[in-house]
Parts: C-alpha cells; structure tokens; sequence
C-alpha cells in the first residue's frame, strides 16, 4: 500500500500513537511545530477534505471531537490550541491521507495569511 498513513493504521510502519478507536486513530507528528503536536486521521482512506462526502459528516465530527478530548488530556484546552486541515497545493498539504492537526503547548505566533507573501 503507497499511503504513509494506511501503512501506519494497518502497523506496517510504526507511530507515536495517543488514541485509537474503531473509526480513528490519532498519533504524534513525527517532526511536531509545537510542544503537543497530534495528527487525527480516519482509518479508511480519504484524501483530504475536498473528498469528504456527506456519509462522512459522522467521521469528520468524530475527528473534531477526537481532537477536543485529546486536547484536554494533554491539558492545553485552557491555554487553548490549534487545529488545521491542510487542503491540496495551495494549503501545502503534503500527506494524501486527511489529517486534523492538534497544535498547542506554547502561544502560537504563526499568522493565518490570505496569501503566502513568501512565493
Ligand atoms: P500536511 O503538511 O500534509 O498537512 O502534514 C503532514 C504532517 O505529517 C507533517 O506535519 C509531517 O511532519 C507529518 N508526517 C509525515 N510523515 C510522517 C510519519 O511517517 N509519521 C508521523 N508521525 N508523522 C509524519
Ligand atoms: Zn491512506
């Protein structure tokens, strides 16, 4: 199988993993950006958010929800925290697997720009 995280839900490469359930699986981003850095993935394949469709309303809020209790477990709910689908090219989404990023542990500067000033 070529997808990175299929390989990981189905144990053929190994992850940091914090929460997995019959729909989910959530692990540590191997190269994190912050002190708490999850990725929330669905165990079927879908690409990324372009591809959900509406069968799937109950997973991508399972996902959310997922998130949510993982941030409480790692007590940066009241701090407060970051969560970011990246979507395709432009949203420099780099793993075709979607994937929610819990994001926290530290004030996060980074901004949220309409244009990467950069390219
Ligand atoms: P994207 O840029 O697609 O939104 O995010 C992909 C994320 O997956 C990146 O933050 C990257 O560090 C992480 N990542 C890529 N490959 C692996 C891996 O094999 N294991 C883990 N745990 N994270 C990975
Ligand atoms: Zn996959």
């Amino acid at each position: 199988m070529e997808c990175i995280f299929c390989r990981i839900i189905n144990k053929e490469l190994p992850a940091d993993v914090v929460f997995e359930d019959d729909m989910i699986m959530a692990f540590n981003d191997i190269n994190p950006a912050a002190p708490i850095h999850i990725l929330i993935i669905p165990k079927i394949h879908i690409g990324s958010v372009n591809e959900l469709k509406s069968d799937d309303d109950l997973l991508a809020g399972r996902i959310i929800t997922v998130a949510k209790e993982l941030a409480k477990e790692k007590g940066i709910a009241e701090g407060g925290y970051k969560l970011l689908f990246r979507v395709g090219r432009h949203g420099g989404q780099e793993v075709p697997h979607i994937h929610l990023h819990l994001i926290g542990g530290a004030q996060l500067t980074e901004g949220i720009h309409a244009v990467d000033k950069k390219n």
